[in-house]
């Protein structure tokens, strides 16, 4: 195994992802090098090195790329050109850049289910020049931009006439509205050797703004759909061929039918849990799947209800959480705070995972520490 000084892996992003992703690293002596925009990023003081560098920018990535011996992303929106021209200099890249290519663009990534028979919601493509009166006719639909869009920005439902005004000038994708029961998302690793491990589903619900409110591990569904969840995660990794973790989001409908609404090829929100409620946390898999390492048992040790911290609405500056000290009396309260030093409406700031061992209990402290943190500016 080669760790320390001796291998170089670097990160294109330096969020939330990235940090927490040191964190796991650090265990294996293994050295990790960033690069993003801007100097004070979640990572950037945790780092071994640190570049300031535009991820979507061709030089910047290749040059960021040169001395490293294996690059992997917290983003899937990177420079796809440059890490190809990596890939070809003999670095290993993970995700692949040809599966970046695929996810990054929502229709590419639509088209791909469809090419490899992995049930998702139906689809158009629109973009500018698409006729108002072809739209209204498709009206309930969801209009989703083909690049950019995340923690739903770039995400419209549009339910009547009137919300017509919301859809997007732009390259875009038309998707049905489904009638899902609930949404549930599936971590799947995959290493070099095609091996693959998979974690149990998660239940998610959102707040108006798209952001994760609550995630519960594991998910309340039957051992059948269990199943049937995880066959189609460990397909869909296999159908990209894709070496790193994957996140699997998908839409459980009335009628029992899964249908993958998007994936994302990188550690995720729905995985957070992993840390404290799982033998292998999400950010060691994605670990050891990137660096060919025999993957982590995924067994779940406890149940965990996790809620993103979010900076309120109304709060912009300096950062404050207030109720800390109170949820951190509470049994089975892990605390995550990303280093953001400012707040803004809707940013994610941190996270809180309740793990224990029953997840009514988990469900019950979750819901009464989110009354008591509040996340917003000094003055
Ligand atoms: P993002 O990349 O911003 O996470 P998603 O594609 O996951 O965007 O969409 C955000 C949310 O919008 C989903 O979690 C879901 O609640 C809702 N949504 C997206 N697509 C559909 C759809 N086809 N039908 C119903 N709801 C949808």
């Amino acid at each position: 195994m080669v760790t320390g000084k001796a291998h170089r892996l670097g990160i294109l992003g330096g969020g939330q992802l990235g940090r927490m992703f040191i964190q796991a690293a650090i265990n294996y002596d293994i050295h990790v090098h960033i690069m993003d925009n801007g100097l004070n990023t979640p990572s950037s003081a945790i780092s071994n090195t640190y570049t300031e560098g535009d991820i979507t920018n061709y030089d910047d990535v290749l040059n960021f790329g040169k001395d490293k011996d294996i690059i992997t992303v917290e983003i899937e929106n990177v420079n796809v050109e440059a890490l190809k021209q990596l890939a070809i200099e003999g670095k290993k890249i993970f995700p692949q850049p040809v599966v970046l290519e695929i996810i990054k663009d929502k229709g590419l990534q639509k088209q791909f289910y469809i090419e490899n028979n992995i049930p998702t919601s139906n689809f158009s493509l629109t973009n500018a020049e698409t006729d108002k009166n072809e739209l209204l006719q498709k009206i309930p639909f969801v209009h989703k931009l083909r690049t950019g869009g995340y923690d739903g920005k770039g995400v419209e439902i549009i339910r009547k006439p009137e919300d017509l005004k919301n859809t997007f000038k732009a390259p875009a994708i038309l998707e049905e509205l489904v009638p899902f029961e609930k949404e549930i998302s599936i971590i799947v690793a995959r290493n070099e050797q095609g091996e693959t491990a998979v974690y149990q589903s998660v239940e998610c619900e959102f707040n108006d703004a798209n952001l994760v409110s609550f995630l519960f591990s594991p998910a309340a569904v039957s051992a059948e759909i269990e199943q049937k969840a995880t066959t189609l995660a460990i397909e869909v990794i296999n159908k990209f061929k894709m070496v790193g973790i994957l996140a699997v989001e998908m839409f459980l409908t009335p009628s029992g039918e899964l249908l993958v609404n998007e994936v994302a090829p990188r550690p995720h929100n729905s995985g957070h849990h992993t840390i404290e409620c799982n033998i292998t946390s999400q950010f060691e898999q994605h670990l050891r799947s990137i660096m060919n390492f025999p993957l982590g048992c995924t067994d779940m040790v406890r149940s965990g209800a996790m809620i993103n911290l979010i900076g309120e609405i109304g709060h912009t500056g300096k950062v404050r959480y207030d109720g800390l000290t109170e949820i951190i009396r509470r049994k089975g309260v892990h605390v995550h705070l990303y280093g953001k030093e400012e707040t803004k409406a809707n940013r994610k700031m941190g996270h809180v995972t309740v793990a224990l061992s029953e997840l009514s209990e988990a469900k019950k402290v979750a819901t009464e520490i989110k009354d008591l943190i509040r996340v917003i500016s000094e003055s």
